[in-house]
């Protein structure tokens, strides 16, 4: 068993995905399968154990794709359905191994509760609904996952408060527009940034490419992968070629050994 961190990005596209419903932009046409981009999420594997970051509506055909047998637990970057959306998926694992643990601020467990009132019910419970064990996080929570230490980094999606985390050197960030000193001293020189760059235009509540490319600058890891890519942001090879060296777009499908 391998004790090594292994990261596997399961979807890098943004809210819609890529292709998106309807749309008539080439790169929703593109042969290039790096242009295929489920919702955002990555599996964080070690030894036998598995835990995801997000759950969105692409969960069922990630947890397939990639022959996830056993899931430890999830951790919610925010409260979006892109990120959530997919908790219901959890049954086949609520059947083999009982309550599913989610790691989750407040405003996560209370939205979830709103909107999957059934996994959440105490008494007359549906039979065959999924349960999962809440676990309350905040913005200082260091966790203590199966002999890992995963250190919460808060940071700002517009208003909405959003969650990235840290272990082993590698950090997630996600759906980010802004992110306080404090935060970025604690993950300064990650040997692995993940961080959103949603397209070439501005947004109100997530960094483009230009803003993703000056968070690098500040952070500076080693390397950098940019994620919940929209297709305005342009087919991958042509982006790819324009980054700096220690920068690249992720895919799905892409692995990393930590
Ligand atoms: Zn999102
Ligand atoms: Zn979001």
């Amino acid at each position: 068993m391998k004790k090594g961190l292994k990261v596997t990005f399961l979807g890098t596209g943004t809210s819609h995905g890529i292709p998106m419903i309807g749309s008539k932009n080439p790169v929703c046409f593109s042969n290039d399968l790096k242009d295929n981009r489920l919702r955002s999420s990555v599996l964080l594997s070690w030894e036998e154990h598995n835990y995801v970051i997000d759950c969105g509506p692409d969960f069922r055909q990630q947890m397939l794709r990639h022959k996830v047998e056993n899931l430890d637990g999830i951790l919610f970057t925010h409260e979006h359905s892109d990120h959530t959306a997919g908790l219901d998926d959890i049954r086949p694992y609520f059947f083999k191994q009982g309550d599913i643990p989610i790691y989750a601020n407040q405003e996560v467990i209370n939205s979830l509760r709103k909107r999957f009132d059934y996994i959440f019910a105490d008494e007359n419970r549906y039979p065959g609904a999924p349960a999962v064990k809440v676990n309350l996080i905040n913005s200082d929570s260091v966790l203590e996952l199966s002999g890992k230490k995963i250190s919460v980094v808060e940071a700002w999606h517009n208003r909405l408060r959003v969650f990235g985390f840290m272990v082993d050197g590698f950090t997630y960030l996600t759906d980010i527009k802004h992110v306080e000193e404090v935060q970025i001293e604690k993950i300064k020189n990650s040997k692995i940034l993940v961080v959103n760059a949603l397209r070439l235009d501005p947004h109100h509540s997530h960094f483009n490419l230009e803003e993703a490319l000056n968070f690098v600058d500040l952070v500076k890891p080693e390397k950098a992968y940019f994620t919940h890519i929209s297709h305005l942001l342009g087919f991958h090879e042509a982006v790819e070629k324009e980054l700096p060296e220690n920068v690249h777009l992720a895919f799905d499908g892409l692995t990393i050994k930590v």
